[in-house]
């Protein structure tokens, strides 16, 4: 890949920490520019396999993150910064608003910065290992509009809470659940394990593809709602559904996938998933949507289909949507073990998928069919692609 110093800038409205944040490696570009240039990568990572579809692009690549983290820094004046960790480093950024954050989002983190100094709330130190806010995180369900803020600290004291909930509360109306989430390791991890609810039940719903999903803090929820619809969408429409098939949704988060495929006429669907607190949420939100036909399990997905290639009932369509890592071993060998008739792969990692897709088709009958590239992360170097396996 290019440097970013050797990019020609032909972007004429590049963010003004552009560089210095690093989160948006392609805002040099032009959007349109960006999906030539994921389009070029898309293709000579997977056209081996098939020839990939043209890239599904947003028709407004702004605001687009449904959450949004900041960290949280004193400076040698005193001054209390947030902002982004400056690509590489621990050297916090200050950023008050960003082209691909949530305007709301963005909002709140700034508000609760400049409150900070009245309600007694010192920043974290990383090296003293001292102080109070490390970092905010902050969701927001497009379609419902609920918000919920978490509040990372170094510790549980929090002598202000009840003051500082009213206030944040007042100003922002829309935070539907404040959550105080513990984090005192030396550790690059946002949350911590701890967490205490200071507001509202933890949680917060959002509707994507007609289905209505509960959210906690640490689950997985794809950070672009308008393109998830895209994605899902194609991923649903690959699976080709009739009606009385058995689907298997693997690493399937709190369940969405798998939920819509439920909804769309799947005749019974299983999820597996390794963390506790999405598939939590899973289960919930299958009840939420009034589905009956659908269980989720948490594991490893690998060892899950391990266990369910030795038996009898075998999925028909398995729909994976495994991490950057991309899929393992166990899982591929398990997979062509199964021999589901359709595989409906979902990658935020070409060069994994590449790597799974070659596994796959040197040890086994199955064959990419279509590769469908979705823009999820415009203005950052980051490709979707999901692809119809049979
Ligand atoms: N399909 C979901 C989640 C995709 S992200 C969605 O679209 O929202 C990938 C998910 O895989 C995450 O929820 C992560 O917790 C989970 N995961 C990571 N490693 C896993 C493993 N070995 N087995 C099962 N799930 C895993």
């Amino acid at each position: 890949m290019r440097t970013m110093k050797s990019r020609e800038i032909t972007n004429p409205h590049p963010c003004p920490v552009y560089k210095k944040c690093g989160g948006c490696q392609l805002q040099n570009m032009r959007y349109s520019e960006q999906l030539a240039f994921k389009q070029n990568k898309v293709n000579r990572y997977l056209k081996k396999f098939a020839k990939p579809l043209p890239i599904i692009g947003m028709d407004v690549p702004y605001h687009y993150r449904n959450k949004v983290q900041a960290a949280f820094y004193t400076n040698r004046r005193g001054k209390i910064i947030s902002g982004v960790y400056q690509s590489g480093s621990h050297h916090v950024v200050g950023v008050d608003s960003c082209m691909i954050e949530d305007k709301t989002a963005d909002k709140i983190i700034t508000a609760v910065r400049k409150m900070m100094p009245s309600f007694k709330m010192t920043t974290y130190n990383e090296d003293t290992r001292r102080g109070f806010l490390r970092h905010i995180l902050v969701k927001r369900g497009f379609a419902t509009g609920q918000v919920m803020l978490v509040l990372v600290t170094g510790t549980h004291i929090f002598p202000s809470k009840n003051n500082f909930v009213k206030a944040i509360r007042e100003k922002f109306p829309e935070i539907t659940t404040i959550v105080q989430n513990i984090n005192p390791y030396q550790t690059n991890l946002v949350l911590g394990d701890r967490q205490q609810i200071l507001y509202g039940n933890g949680t917060i719903e959002d509707v994507l593809c007609g289905c209505r999903f509960r959210i906690s803090p640490k689950s997985f929820y794809q950070i672009n709602p308008v393109q998830t619809e895209v994605l899902y969408g194609k991923a649903i429409e690959f699976a080709g559904l009739k009606g009385d098939e058995t689907v298997l949704d693997a690493y399937c988060g709190i369940g969405t996938i798998g939920i819509i495929a439920a909804k769309r006429g799947a005749g019974r669907v299983i999820g597996v998933e390794l963390n506790g607190d999405a598939v939590r949420d899973a289960i919930q939100n299958a009840k939420t949507n009034e589905l009956k036909n659908i269980r989720f399990y948490k594991g490893d997905a690998g060892e899950f289909m391990r266990a369910a290639a030795s038996e009898s009932e075998a999925p028909d369509v398995v729909l994976m949507d495994p991490p950057r890592a991309g899929s393992s071993r166990v899982f591929l060998d398990s997979l062509i073990k199964m021999a589901p008739k359709t595989v409906v792969y979902v990658s935020c990692n070409p060069e994994t998928l590449a790597r799974d897709l070659q596994y796959l088709t040197e040890h086994s009958s199955y064959r990419a069919k279509k590769i469908q590239p979705v823009d999820m992360f415009p203005h950052t170097n980051h490709i979707e692609t999901v692809v119809l396996i049979s």
